[in-house]
């Protein structure tokens, strides 16, 4: 039986990844938007994926950052322990399922 800190450490690296990849892919989509052919995405299909990618990069890099601080993991709404399950579904999630519910109503 893993401990709390031992899951959001596995969950560390699976954010680590994350960010690897999605740095590539924004700088890979960012290349195709200045090439005449941009890989055959239509214009508007490319930046709607550079925005997404940029959007969904900084929500990763947020969720390291709270890592670095030691608040990753606690919601930021009522300060209670997120699920590790909910976690791991959505590293970068900032609120528990509660909280998220009032916010997106
Ligand atoms: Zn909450």
């Amino acid at each position: 039986m893993l401990s709390r800190q031992d899951q959001l450490d596995a969950l560390r690296a699976v954010l680590e990844e994350q960010f690897q990849r999605q740095t590539e892919e924004l700088t890979e989509l960012t290349v195709y938007s200045g090439d005449p052919e941009r890989n055959g995405y239509d214009p508007h299909e490319i930046a709607t994926r550079i925005a997404t990618t940029r959007q969904t990069l900084a929500e990763t890099t947020q969720a390291l950052q709270r890592m670095a601080e030691g608040t990753y993991g606690r919601c930021e709404e009522c300060q209670a322990d997120i699920p590790v399950e909910r976690l791991e579904i959505r590293p970068q999630a900032r609120y528990c399922v509660a909280c998220q519910r009032v916010r997106s109503a």
